[in-house]
């Protein structure tokens, strides 16, 4: 028995271990906390719970990343058989019911795997220089400062096209995270920075928003589709649909004979599965998900669960339920719940996902929702929007102070966490000779 797994407790109690502490592995824990009978490890590589929906909002300098990020040990400080463990999972052993970690091995009865996804840059993996994706608080804090690093850039320098160039952003990915992206600059260079700049006129910013499919934001109807749509084009931004990125360099994004010269680049396109289920020779599909059973454990390992974005689940619908928040926290709680109901000798049921609709945000004050037929878009929608995401997010405190800081911006029309913290010399685009201080440097009006 590993000492770490059970400081001076029973031996008999069966040791539950928890693989990422996302929505999936923190519900899965909370359903775990003080119950008799069972050890709980929660192991994850950041020391933090990180409510992902709204790190576009500090991507985009609209809130910092502790507003959307609690520490996992204090969420589950109240449970006295909850260890949790800061460290990042390499590889599994299935048959030997252990887990190998960068700082050692974990013995378990029951593991729970929710490790989440990362993006996928389709075999592209040298496009992720000029291309960050979204998904960790670091990556926020690099776009935030790609992002505005541009608009400096733009304003320290004399040449018309190398300006043009600074004051275009694309965004690859018509989905929610691309069209949140997307929408937020629009805003921000709209609203949000129109007055701060003498030499570059912001609102004459470029924001092309690029998709391979027909339409954006395919979950959704046609109808509230295009209406999201719309919003964006009201924001300034230019949607490309039916454009196939072939290759991205320092120079931009080039869409077959198309090129975009852009200094800004933004990757929201693709997702895949943590490297982890596949390299345990677990079932997975075609972008490395764990295929589960009905009750989300593996196929012949009754005692291993995968949930969340790590998961494919295909038992309800015929299709793999989407990688989205609520999938994970419902999967997440009911393994835990299994787990705890197992201990007591009841009998194992079925998982089914209830779905409450989904919704996505365009700029400030818009957004679309869609339950079945029941459609909303605009500022009632963005309301709802606002409610759902501020009630979801962990931690009272969170709240509170996303709460004031959105209000600040909404009437401001401010973003508060317009910073730029790690400005390193070496990340910064080629010197372009400085503008005369009497210069006014005129930028090209063309859309
Ligand atoms: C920018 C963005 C916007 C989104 N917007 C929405 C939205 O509006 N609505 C919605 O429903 N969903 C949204 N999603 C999707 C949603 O956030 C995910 O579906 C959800 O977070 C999945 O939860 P999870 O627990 O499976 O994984 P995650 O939340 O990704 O958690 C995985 C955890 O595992 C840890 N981990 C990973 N690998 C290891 C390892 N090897 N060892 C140890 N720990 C590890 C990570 O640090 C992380 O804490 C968004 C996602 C992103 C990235």
């Amino acid at each position: 028995m590993n000492e770490l797994q059970s400081p001076g407790k029973e031996t008999r109690s069966r040791q539950a271990l928890i693989v990422g502490g996302g929505f999936a592995g923190l519900n899965a824990a909370l359903q775990l906390g003080n119950v008799k009978g069972v050890e709980v490890t929660l192991v994850d590589r950041h020391n933090y719970h990180l409510f992902q929906p709204l790190l576009y909002q500090v991507a985009m300098a609209g809130l910092s990343p502790a507003d959307i990020a609690a520490p996992i040990r204090s969420l589950l400080s109240a449970y006295q058989n909850i260890s949790v463990l800061l460290g990042e999972a390499q590889s599994v052993d299935l048959a030997g019911q252990k887990v190998q970690f960068d700082f050692g091995e974990l013995n378990f009865d029951y593991l729970v795997l929710a490790c989440g996804a990362t993006h996928s840059y389709f075999g592209h993996n040298e496009w992720e220089k000029y291309a960050p994706g979204l998904k960790t608080v670091a990556h926020a804090t690099e776009i935030r400062k790609r992002v505005l690093s541009a608009f400096e850039h733009a304003e320290r320098i004399t040449d018309p096209d190398e300006q043009k160039k600074y004051l275009t952003y694309v965004i690859v990915g018509g989905g929610p995270t691309g069209v949140e992206l997307a929408g937020a600059i629009g805003e921000m260079s709209r609203f949000t920075l129109s007055r701060d700049f003498r030499r570059i006129n912001p609102s004459h910013t470029r924001v092309i928003l690029v998709e391979a499919g027909p339409r954006i934001l395919p979950m959704f109807s046609e109808q509230q589709s295009n209406r999201a749509a719309r919003d964006l084009e009201n924001l300034g931004v230019q949607i490309w649909t039916s454009s196939v990125v072939t290759n991205i360099n320092e120079e931009g994004v080039e869409l077959g004979e198309e090129r975009i010269n852009a200094a800004t680049v933004l990757w929201a396109a693709g997702v895949e599965a943590s490297e982890l289920g596949k390299s345990g020779g677990m079932p997975v599909d075609n972008r490395g998900r764990v295929i589960v059973e009905p009750d989300l454990s593996i196929q012949d390992h009754p005692n291993v669960f995968v949930a969340g974005d790590q998961s494919s689940f295909t038992h309800q619908t015929g299709n793999t339920l989407p990688g989205t928040a609520p999938v994970a926290l419902q999967q997440g709680t009911f393994i835990g719940k299994t787990i705890r109901e197992e201990l007591t000798g009841k009998p194992r049921s079925k998982f089914r996902f209830h779905d409450k609709g989904q919704m996505a945000t365009i700029g400030r004050s818009r957004a679309i929702v869609e339950l079945g037929r029941f459609k909303i878009s605009g500022f009632i929608a963005w309301l709802a929007w606002l409610v759902v995401h501020i009630f979801y997010l962990t931690g009272f405190k969170n709240r509170v102070l996303v709460v004031m800081q959105w209000a600040w911006s909404y009437l401001s029309f401010r973003r508060g966490a317009r910073l730029i913290v790690d400005r390193d010399s070496s990340s910064e685009p080629p010197k372009a000779p400085e503008a005369k201080p009497e210069e006014e440097v005129p930028v090209s009006s063309e859309p």
